[in-house]
């Protein structure tokens, strides 16, 4: 059996993207910014693109700009809201310690530059409080940026309670929303939310394509010099065929959501389930706080590479943490923020699941999994030594 079960690394294009995208390659190949038309037939298919990704999130189309990816936008919007902040006076930003590298490493180059971060726990089950943001916020505070929903443990920030601290507190609140847009309902204006960074490829759109949401009253400036395009903020001619097909992707997504919600999250919930019972593993995040698609579980007593390689093996795709730090050796800043020792957080799995996957696949998961847990802890020193600690689980008896 082959199964894909590393959604929160990267998607499948679905039918309906591929559909929107290979008549675009095709046909309407005009630039936008052309009187002709050619050009005209593209700007159409563009602004109906704008509009069908500014309704998925109640915003209006000329809040949307179309970037090319969701690290550009996390980028954008948290350079943008601290310049905007330095020319008040405010040097000060709030975020947490689970989020990605798009905006830990943005923050750090902030750091250089004379802004002071102050990085919000996620306690042990993966979420911020809203009692400690408050308490965090400074008369210099120029911004917030919390994600939506995390990648690795999947766990759902108070998104709402957050944006209606900061719009009380007059403070810019940005989210980024690349693992939460298309999989549950994100809607700016009820979450109070400022600006907002998302990604195609994480809904079944192509690579390579993302969007920035920024309130219409916000003044970004430009992130990349160049042409006219997206109001002038951002350069470069629209990649028309992969705007297309993610506008067609989050349409179909959020069409679909209740229904796309309930299957994957019966899919995660019998994972959890069943991973669970395996001897000392514990489930990453708090189960009741997760957004549907992605489990991490952490294994005592073995390496989370080996296990990867051996699920490889058996038709398994799935990760030991995010995609973008696999290949370091060092245990996830987000495992490690919940708490986690470095030699059990070395033992880690994620599975992230979409609408495509089946609960035949999960139950070969739930087949696959446990015995290769036990065989790699039969192989493993650490495993042994810990057994002189305590009963064996796998002894019958
Ligand atoms: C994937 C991801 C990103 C980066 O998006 P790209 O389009 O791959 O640049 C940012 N944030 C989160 C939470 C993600 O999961």
């Amino acid at each position: 059996m082959f199964v894909y079960a590393d959604n929160a690394a990267t998607t499948a294009v679905s039918k309906t993207a591929l559909d929107a995208m290979l008549p675009a390659l095709g046909e309407v190949y005009g630039n936008p910014s052309s009187l002709h038309q050619k050009g005209r037939e593209a700007n159409y298919a563009l602004m109906d693109a704008r509009a069908a990704v500014a309704k998925c999130l109640n915003a209006e189309p000329r809040e949307i700009y179309f970037t090319g990816c969701g690290t550009e936008a996390d980028n954008w919007a948290i350079t943008e809201g601290a310049r905007m902040g330095a020319e008040k006076g405010k040097k000060h930003i709030i975020s947490d310690t689970i989020e990605h590298h798009a905006v830990l490493h943005t923050l750090q180059k902030l750091e250089k530059q004379g802004f002071e971060v102050t990085y919000l726990p996620v306690h042990e089950d993966g979420v911020v409080r809203v009692e400690e943001l408050k308490a965090a916020i400074r008369e210099d505070t120029c911004l917030v940026t919390i994600m939506y929903s995390n990648n690795e443990i999947g766990t759902l920030q108070p998104v709402r309670e957050i944006g209606a601290v900061c719009r009380e507190k007059g403070v810019l609140f940005h989210t980024d929303a690349v693992q939460a847009v298309g999989h549950v309902p994100v809607d700016v204006v009820a979450d109070h939310i400022d600006m907002l960074s998302l990604s195609g490829h994480k809904f079944h759109a192509p690579k390579g394509v993302g969007a920035l949401y920024c309130k219409k009253s916000i003044r970004i400036k430009n992130f990349i010099e160049g042409g006219a395009q997206e109001r002038g903020k951002r350069g470069g001619t629209e990649a028309i065929p992969s705007i297309l097909a993610m506008a067609a992707a989050l349409t179909d997504s959020c069409a679909h959501m209740q229904e796309n919600m309930a299957k994957v999250s019966a899919m995660r919930d019998r994972l959890i389930e069943g991973l669970g019972k395996i001897p000392y593993s514990r489930c990453n995040g708090a189960p009741d706080k997760k957004a549907p698609g992605i489990v991490s579980f952490c294994f005592e007593g073995i390496e989370g590479e080996s296990l990867l390689l051996r699920l490889d093996l058996a038709g398994i795709c799935a990760s030991s943490g995010s995609a973008c730090t696999s290949g370091s050796l060092d245990p996830s800043h987000v495992l490690l923020a919940l708490g986690m020792p470095h030699e059990i957080a070395h033992g880690s799995l994620r599975l992230s699941l979409c609408e495509f996957n089946t609960m035949e696949e999960v139950d070969y998961i739930l087949q696959q999994v446990p015995e290769v847990v036990k065989t790699l802890r039969q192989m493993s020193p650490v495993w042994t030594h810990m057994l002189e600690k305590m009963p064996d689980p796998y002894q019958e008896g």
